[in-house]
């Protein structure tokens, strides 16, 4: 309880015993607010998202008129606050830095948007050619806890055999919350497949190019044509996500498509259909093995996908799609991957070096199990093509999380491209066509100091709810309000 004098006694609290009261980032926070520069800083800032771990650079940049040698546009770091310009991370994880990811992943989301409804340069005759939704998982590699799902379902129900040889128990009759831990770590750790497992992720791009390579050869099958005659007739265009289950195993959620002989504009023949491309994805993916390197630790391994397999048609919003799998849909949940890491799953999103790192990394057992078996193989030189040390901190998963084929639409370069044109549109200076320019740039740093990052994270919020409002507004002009 407060009095009137405590109040008197604290407002009269002399103004350098309030500053030591403050936390250091309290007083970082009125130094920088106090900085000259600091009003330029914030606009920068803003104009970079309010990005969380910024790159400056120092340097000028001068657009002149080839012919008369008029300065058209100057632009100095020395006139910026601290003589630096901060860029974008562009970093594509959540973790490290939300505006950033979420352009990424605005990004993925028109790259895989105009692959399926055109637009970005992809005609939009691709809404018209078969495209499917595919997911192909990994196989099991030993019983782990589940999730027990809207329906509260027991985690693994009793049967027969009781326990394991390790004397562990084979069923849980617990029902485990989105949240519980215990999600995705295995029943029995001893009867885990760990060495399958890593193996399994380092042949998990071979996995991926041969389906691909299968999937041509059954649908030249089905169509009765040969192999080589099948490209004058079709292309086979994908783009793919890698995601990782609790259970540390990547699946790839894909974006099939057929197009005719010359990519996007030209329609495939009539007796390519989207169920003739499913049975044939059904097929390849059944039929569809790799084979590891021979290794007296692991001896041969046979490489497929796991039973779990979902095939799904795109519809056309367009056209009405309202029951199954839409376009627009397909592209939201597939670029809503791309700003995760194994990170979130549990693991890490650095590099590890040595052994030592894995025993002192911030991950479960089951990670770090996994981990130790990367290291390990990664060490027998009949598996070094494998690079498993390279990529134990991923678990053995050395895919990019987002890959697509060359006419599947466009690309992250051709998108980010479009952005820095539509900014320059404004300005007419480039417009006249013997402007020359010529740049100077060098790193000066990176990073918030704890002040820095906390306006900046503002800012980010700030932006975020703007954007909400917007779009709020757009939905509501649809919608005819
Ligand atoms: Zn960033
Ligand atoms: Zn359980
Ligand atoms: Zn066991």
């Amino acid at each position: 309880m407060s009095t009137d004098t405590e109040k008197a006694q604290r407002s009269g609290l002399h103004q350098a015993e309030r500053l030591r009261l403050l936390s250091s980032t309290e007083r970082d926070l009125i130094r920088l607010a106090n900085e000259p520069g600091f009003r330029r800083w914030l606009e920068q800032i803003k104009s970079i998202g309010g990005c969380a771990h910024p790159i400056y650079l120092a340097g000028r940049t001068t657009t002149r008129d080839a012919i008369t040698g008029e300065v058209l546009r100057h632009y100095d770091t020395s006139e910026e606050p601290g003589g630096r310009m901060p860029l974008r991370c562009r970093n594509r994880r959540e973790t490290r830095c939300e505006p950033c990811s979420r352009l990424h992943s605005g990004d993925t989301f028109h790259l895989v948007r105009s692959g399926l409804l055109g637009g970005k340069g992809v005609s939009e005759r691709v809404q018209l050619h078969p495209r499917l939704f595919v997911t192909l998982t990994a196989p099991s590699f030993g019983a782990v806890h589940r999730a027990s799902g809207p329906e509260g379902a027991v985690c693994r129900p009793r049967r027969d055999g009781g326990s394991c040889e390790h004397g562990r128990p084979l069923s849980c009759g617990l029902t485990h919350a989105d949240t519980d831990p215990a999600i995705g770590q295995p029943l029995c750790p001893d009867c885990y497949d760990y060495v399958g497992h890593a193996l399994w992720h380092a042949s998990a791009g071979s996995l991926w190019n041969r389906f691909c390579h299968t999937l041509r050869r059954h649908l030249a099958t089905a169509a009765g044509i040969t192999q080589t005659r099948l490209r004058e007739h079709l292309t086979l265009s994908f783009a793919k996500v890698a995601e990782y289950q609790k259970r540390g195993a990547v699946h790839f959620h894909a974006v099939v498509r057929l197009d005719g002989p010359d990519g996007p504009s030209s329609p495939p023949p009539i007796w390519a259909t989207s169920d003739m491309l499913a049975g044939a994805v059904r097929s390849a993916a059944t039929a569809v093995e790799v084979h590891t390197p021979y290794s007296p630790a692991t001896g041969e391994r046979v490489i497929r996908w796991g039973e779990q397999l979902d095939v799904h048609p795109i519809r056309s919003e367009a056209f009405g799609g309202s029951t199954a799998v839409t376009d627009n849909a397909v592209a939201a949940y597939v670029s809503k991957y791309v700003s995760k890491s194994v990170g979130e799953s549990g693991g890490l999103d650095y590099r590890i070096t040595t052994y030592d790192g894995i025993e002192l990394a911030p991950v479960t057992p089951h990670f770090r199990a996994l981990m130790s078996v990367c290291w390990r193989l990664g060490g027998l030189p009949e598996l070094s093509d494998l690079n498993l040390r390279a990529w134990t901190h991923t678990l053995g998963f050395r895919g990019h999380v987002l890959t697509k084929s060359r006419q599947y639409s466009t690309t992250y370069g051709e998108l980010r491209a479009a952005r820095v044109e539509h900014r320059q549109d404004s300005d007419s200076t480039l417009d006249i066509e013997t402007a020359v320019t010529d740049s100077a740039w060098r790193y000066v740093g990176s990073g918030h100091s704890q002040a820095e990052f906390e306006i900046a994270a503002g800012i980010a919020e700030d932006l975020a709810a703007l954007r909400e409002i917007r779009r709020e507004i757009r939905q509501e002009r649809r919608s005819g309000h």
